[in-house]
């Protein structure tokens, strides 16, 4: 096998997978209500063009994936496809990110279909405030989906939140809080300059801040990282159940340590999140393109990754492509 490997020497074994721009959340950083054009349907990858594509990666070494969006639960189908996911030989884990909307109407469905890690998006813990960010007021029912998975026994269930300026900078603490009672990964993420461009760089607040933030809760003792960690730094509070983590993508480019490629909604292999590159891998799998062909695009993608991305908090540069599409 010619397994995936970069221009310096990173193995790629992860595929980031965005099945679809739709979303029933418009997010205040992400996709404001209107901001965002949907793609049109037949641009979007059809699950047996996805299924090969992921077929084809694992050939090439790729062994996890995770499912994204926009929000992947409201894509008809997808229950089936998560099966037809899970039967695929060679992948040891495959995860999902989502908004949980759905999640207490679909949680046995998705456990089901063979899905055990799940990572959802919650980024206040104020019903007021989850409307005036998620645009919908949707907390309650959200909240009843990180119930209903913590009931089923998903593991790990990690909780997103991302660190936004003058929104949920004064929750840090009780969101942090949730860990001591709940089995949960509370993640804070650092905002990236990619969706809204009204979203300005005095948005940013650092992961060193939020740990500051958060110390009145008591010493973060770091946790040894396990391989499906990824970029996230990884801490427990004494006594805790759960765990924090900070993924501080923009103070501390974790880019030597990147193993992803991603295939976003409409069929692109995209090397970098924060980096508008991508190679088109949609034409010619509907052209009627071999299985090698295929690999030689993964090849292409792979090579195409920087050393690191070039994105600052202080600087003045937005990645152009919608998060949406791209896969968060
Ligand atoms: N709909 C799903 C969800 O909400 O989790 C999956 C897609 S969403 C784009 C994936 C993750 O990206 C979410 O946790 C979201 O908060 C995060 N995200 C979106 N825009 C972001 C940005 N500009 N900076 C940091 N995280 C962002």
């Amino acid at each position: 096998m010619q397994e995936l490997i970069d221009n310096y020497k990173r193995h790629l074994n992860y595929l980031r997978i965005s099945i679809t721009d739709r979303c029933n959340l418009r997010c205040l950083y992400c996709a404001p209500g209107g901001l965002v054009p949907k793609q049109a349907h037949a641009d979007i990858l059809r699950y047996e063009e996805i299924l090969r594509i992921v077929q084809v990666g694992v050939g090439l070494g790729i062994s996890k994936v995770r499912l994204t969006g926009g929000e992947p639960l409201v894509r008809k189908g997808v229950y089936t496809f998560l099966k037809d996911l899970t039967a695929v030989e060679g992948l040891s884990d495959i995860s999902l990110t989502t908004n949980g909307v759905l999640l207490a109407e679909h949680a046995e469905a998705i456990k089901t279909a063979g899905i055990q890690r799940i990572n959802i998006s919650l980024d206040t813990l104020d019903a007021r405030k989850y409307k005036l960010i998620a645009g919908y007021d949707l907390f309650d029912q959200v909240w009843a989906g990180i119930e209903k998975a913590k009931k089923l026994g998903f593991e790990p269930i990690k909780i997103n939140v991302v660190a936004l300026k003058g929104y949920n900078d004064d929750e840090f603490t009780d969101l942090a809080r949730l860990s001591l009672t709940y089995p949960f990964h509370i993640r804070f993420i650092e905002y990236m300059p990619i969706g809204n461009p009204q979203m300005r760089n005095g948005d940013y607040i650092l992961a060193p801040d939020i740990k500051l933030s958060i110390s009145e809760l008591g010493e973060l003792i770091p946790v040894n990282k396990s391989e499906s960690d990824g970029p996230a730094e990884r801490y427990r509070i004494k006594g805790a159940v759960g765990e924090i983590g900070f993924i501080p993508a923009m103070s501390q480019h974790f880019c030597q340590t990147c193993n992803r490629l991603r295939l976003t909604a409409n069929g692109q292999l995209r090397p970098c999140l924060l980096s508008d590159k991508q190679l088109d891998i949609r034409g010619p799998l509907r052209a009627g393109c071999s299985d090698d062909d295929l690999k030689a695009i993964f090849h292409q993608a792979v090579h195409h990754k920087h050393a690191a991305h070039h994105l600052s908090p202080e600087g003045s540069c937005r990645v152009n492509d919608a998060m949406t599409g791209i896969g968060g």
